[in-house]
């Protein structure tokens, strides 16, 4: 959609030129605004029309029954799901007597701007009632990166043609209707009336022009409050009115303007919920946190935001020549995975982020495989975070895999606060690879940090348990002397309850390294895990054992044991309209062919490379292609990546248009429901891991560097270990230079780089010899990126 020369290409900024109705659900996804405690979708100031309203906090949450034709032992059975809470971003504004609707009179001007390095939602609208009468409305929007609780709208009217009595209603309202949802399983179930009203209060803050609601759901029993207050200026005259019911606060601004006149309401909202706090108590934590927001004011809270955007954007930024779309793509693409993850704080990061009730809100592997990787070389303080939320629901972990006869923790493949809310085993808790996923995002974390305190207070416990579930999960088979680890899911969803998946085996692998390696480094917080050296002895022998198949006959590494021995989907007798085939064939058909839904045998190959050499993942690299349809956000980045890593840098390259064009092309056709946070962080990967080469080898900083052809040159930042590093790569060569900290040694192609000061290293890049491009199941290669760009418009 973004496609239309009316969403030009900036390079900090997501513009849409004029109003286009068709497409709102979409751009109210695109024009969210988070702070990974609160996220707003980009709505209508006047509530309508809209695609879908969204107001969301981060793990608030309501159960809803999970219920089966036929129930099992340990089957969850309630699911939980984000809901939309009190809406405050609602201003409604009446002209004469019309009030402000796009759909009615004549819209003379619309534009709607995401800026990325302010961080605000600018509208700008003209508008002609139906009467005749022309004003002009401005609004800038912002959920504070700061002050976590806040939002603040600043909304001006102005006439431009004659005099006008405007009415301006500033409202929080709380159970708004919902449309209701279809049965793609991917959109969120939308409950009717969570909330229940517990108190409501008009004109008590600070000028008699706020208010608050305060409410609590049904069956989790978490409690809501949301607050507002007003800062207003106009004409002199103006009458402020205020009002409450149990589900609206309402301010009434009322007055006569006259051209040259405005009249400028700043709305300050402020959110906050528990499961443990009193009434009085969240009552009293709201209004504290606007009057913070008001002593800051307007102004202060958007040079704070500004602030906070050019710090994240030192440290993160990525620079490309010779493809403007994608430059602007993978800004918007990391300014929300910074939205989603930069105050979460021991909260999730959800596969949507806080953009739109898609996947109920839940946060799945997505968090550590796709999006911690880049919050940890960019904003590490986040990544920790997200991290600690794991650990808060290790009990809730420990309990599961207590109920399958499992020791150590077994993480819920998808949820909100702990609990397993996947209906669907073979696709739910049976991808089990999830536990070493978070492993994963330990140890990675901790060598990009040295962060020794996150280790021992969160990783090691971590590490440990999850390891625990690996050693009971496998078993040490006496005939063969191999760990299997048999019936688990691996990422990819359409071979289920498969035995030895590689990527389980091989992630497990490092998990029970890690945890053995950990545990040595902390003697006495392991003994008061009550590790014992007969239980690291026992995860450094499932580790060394570990069985990793390989097909003899045809060479390559199969995706689990039996793999490559299966049946291949008819992809030929396929047609396009029958994918994504979740919606359109049986589970029980796709479990038993080789037709591939995302990158599975790939991604071990991106996370466990010194596992397989060179002509092994060229060839594995040749296998996979023709057999993965790429049904899911989760694979093309991944693809760019192996793709970039053996010489097919062209194929890299449309994959990673693919991954960073997911929502602003609507390439899955469902950003109504909110982002691909997994897809999106993966444009990052994509460009640093891919076309940059980068990995993290045994606690060090490895590249190579290498461009496809269609790109000039490629710049990056990562924070390592307290240091800020640049990597610039042209065709030819590469440079690298330390902007802050001390020396480091970084591998170029293997060889060792010496960094220190402002000492720039330049070396050249040695050329590839890539085999024939891999083909693609028909009708699924992604789309050419050289055919598709689209040049820039010079920003103001
Ligand atoms: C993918 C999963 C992913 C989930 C949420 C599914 O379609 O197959 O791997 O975790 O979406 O993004």
């Amino acid at each position: 959609m973004i496609e239309h020369p009316d969403f030009p290409v900036e390079e900090w900024s997501v513009r849409e030129v004029g109003l286009h109705l068709d497409t709102l659900a979409q751009t109210e996804s695109i024009f969210a605004l988070s702070n990974g405690h609160i996220g707003l979708r980009g709505n209508f100031d006047e509530g309508e029309p809209h695609g879908l309203p969204g107001t969301y906090l981060n793990s608030f949450y309501e159960l809803r029954p999970l219920p089966y034709a036929e129930g099992g032992y340990a089957y969850p059975e309630s699911g939980q799901t984000i809901i939309n809470v009190t809406n405050g971003k609602l201003i409604r504004l009446l002209v004469d007597d019309e009030p402000f609707d796009v759909r009615y009179g004549k819209i003379q001007d619309h534009e709607q701007e995401l800026d990325l390095r302010n961080g605000v939602l600018r509208r700008t609208v003209r508008w002609t009632s139906p009467a005749g009468r022309t004003v002009r409305v401005s609004s800038v929007r912002l959920v504070s990166f700061t002050q976590r609780a806040i939002v603040a709208i600043s909304y001006e009217v102005e006439p431009l043609d004659a005099a006008v009595r405007v009415v301006v209603q500033s409202e929080l309202v709380a159970n708004e209707a919902l449309p209701s949802q279809g049965n793609d399983p991917r959109v969120g179930a939308a409950l009717e009336s969570a909330l229940e009203s517990e108190e409501h209060l008009a004109g008590l803050l600070a000028q008699g022009s706020g208010g608050l609601l305060i409410h609590h759901t049904r069956v989790s029993g978490v409690r809501i409050g949301a607050a507002m207050d007003h800062q207003i200026e106009g004409p002199p005259g103006m009458l402020i009115d205020s009002e409450s019911i149990p589900d609206i606060v309402r301010v009434t601004v009322t007055g006569r303007l006259k051209p040259g006149e405005k009249l400028r309401i700043v709305k300050f909202i402020a959110y906050g919920w528990s499961s443990v706090r009193s009434r009085p108590a969240i009552h009293d934590q709201v209004r504290a946190a606007i009057s913070a927001a008001r002593a800051t004011g307007w102004e202060g809270l958007l040079a704070e935001q500004r602030g906070y955007l050019d710090d994240f954007w030192a440290r993160a930024n990525i620079e490309l020549e010779g493809d403007p779309e994608i430059q602007q793509a993978v800004r918007f693409a990391l300014f929300h995975v910074l939205q989603a993850g930069s105050r979460a704080e021991g909260r999730p990061i959800a596969a949507k982020g806080l953009t739109g009730p898609g996947y109920d809100g839940h946060a799945f592997w997505d968090t550590e495989i796709f999006v911690l990787p880049v919050l940890t070389l960019t904003m590490p303080n986040a990544a920790a975070d997200a991290l600690r939320w794991r650990h808060l629901i290790l009990d809730k972990a420990k309990e599961q895999a207590r109920q399958f006869g499992l020791r150590g923790a077994a993480f819920p493949w998808r949820t909100i606060r702990g609990a397993e809310s996947s209906g669907y085993w073979p696709a739910g808790t049976a991808a089990f690879h999830i536990n070493a996923d978070i492993a994963h995002a330990v140890a990675y974390y901790l060598q990009a940090t040295d962060d020794m305190e996150f280790e021992e207070e969160v990783g090691l416990e971590l590490l440990v348990e999850t390891a625990r579930l690996w050693r009971s999960l496998g078993y040490l088979n006496a005939a063969t002397d191999r760990f299997r680890i048999d019936g688990v899911t691996g990422p990819d969803e359409y071979s289920a309850l498969a035995d030895n998946n590689v990527y389980t085996n091989l992630m497990a692998q490092h998990n029970l390294r890690w945890a053995a390696e950990a545990a040595e480094r902390h003697p006495d917080q392991a003994r008061a895990l009550g590790v014992t050296p007969d239980e690291i002895a026992s995860w450094r022998e499932a580790a060394e054992k570990m069985l990793i198949p390989y097909d003899e006959r045809l060479g390559v590494t199969p995706q689990d044991e039996t793999f490559t021995e299966h049946e291949v989907w008819d992809f030929a007798g396929t047609s396009p309209d029958q994918y994504p085939l979740f919606l359109h064939r049986t589970y029980f058909d796709l479990y038993r062919k080789q037709v591939i839904k995302q990158a599975d045998l790939v991604l071990a190959m991106q996370l466990r490379g010194d596992a397989f050499p060179p002509e092994l993942k060229a060839r594995n690299f040749a296998y996979y292609e023709p057999l993965t349809v790429r049904d899911s956000s989760l694979s093309a980045s991944t693809q760019a990546v192996l793709a970039a890593e053996v010489g097919q840098l062209d194929l890299a390259y449309d994959y990673l248009g693919e991954a960073a064009l997911i929502d602003l092309h609507d390439l899955h056709h469902n950003v109504r429901d909110g982002l691909h946070m997994a897809s999106l962080a993966g444009a990052w990967t994509a460009l640093v891991a891919g076309f940059g080469g980068m990995r993290l080898q045994s606690g060090s900083l490895c590249f190579s560097p290498r461009l496809p052809g269609a790109l000039g040159r490629l710049a990056f930042r990562v924070l390592f270990r307290g240091r800020r590093l640049r990597v610039e790569v042209t065709a030819a060569e590469a440079t690298y230079r330390l902007l802050e900290g001390s020396p480091l040694v970084v591998r170029h192609h293997g060889e060792e780089i010496h960094l220190s000061g402002d000492k720039v290293v330049t070396r050249s890049i040695p050329p590839i010899q890539a085999g024939p491009r891999p083909t693609q199941p028909a009708g699924r290669a992604p789309l050419a990126r050289e055919a598709q760009g689209r040049p820039a418009r010079t920003q103001t």
